[in-house]
């Protein structure tokens, strides 16, 4: 649906508080908003390239739990502007798919819809990108990572993606998350990715916690 018809039946709220605005974040919660600095942060402990726009906390996480957890799919959209110029950055300067990552379909059907898929259609769409590639999926379901310590989190992932070669076999890809913790996700991900043929992978989430 056009923006300004859903403008017009829906009055623009913050993605975070609901309050009435038409920007992302009303002003109140914009002022939580934290944006990561690379060299004050350190690079991500994945290895590829990650990158990460902004800092997982206050308004920012309120709006992904909302997006995650509350079936508040327009918070996928209103979040676009917030991170789709750096998706277009890496797309255009690696000729890259976008590729999500995927939950496992089972979470998926109970959930009704991927909030990784959901943030990465609406953010390529923000930067008139073409739309994410599902060339992902999951073998099998695991426990969510957030209940896991570091080193499970890496072994809870071992051989759980698997890419599709006739998607990615020669393709700079951009692995795209809602948000990165420790990278032991896009890290497993992207060995599936590079199994399959890819020849570059960088890593893309909205947030980071660490
Ligand atoms: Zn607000």
């Amino acid at each position: 649906m056009p923006r300004r018809m859903l403008d017009w039946f829906f009055t623009p709220q913050c993605a975070a508080c609901a309050a009435p605005s038409t920007t992302p974040f009303c002003p109140t919660c914009a002022t939580t908003l934290v944006e990561c600095d690379p060299e004050r942060d350190g690079e991500l402990l994945t290895p590829f390239p990650t990158l990460a726009p902004w800092r997982f906390g206050g308004a920012l996480a309120s709006a992904i739990r909302r997006l995650k957890f509350a079936g508040k799919l327009h918070v996928a959209r209103d979040l676009a502007p917030l991170w789709s110029p750096v998706v277009a950055a890496v797309v255009h300067q690696h000729d890259a798919l976008v590729v999500p990552v995927p939950l496992h379909w089972r979470r998926r059907l109970m959930r009704g819809y991927d909030q990784a898929w959901l943030l990465a259609q609406h953010a390529c769409r923000d930067a008139t990108l073409p739309p994410p590639r599902a060339a992902l999926w999951r073998l099998r379901a695991t426990p969510a990572q957030s209940a896991l310590a570091r080193t499970a989190r890496q072994h809870n992932l071992v051989g759980v993606f698997h890419a599709r070669p006739a998607d990615v076999r020669d393709r700079a890809i951009v692995l795209v998350d809602d948000v990165v913790t420790t990278g032991a996700t896009l890290s497993a991900a992207a060995h599936a990715l590079y199994r399959a043929g890819a020849t570059t992978v960088v890593g893309l989430a909205l947030a980071r916690t660490l």
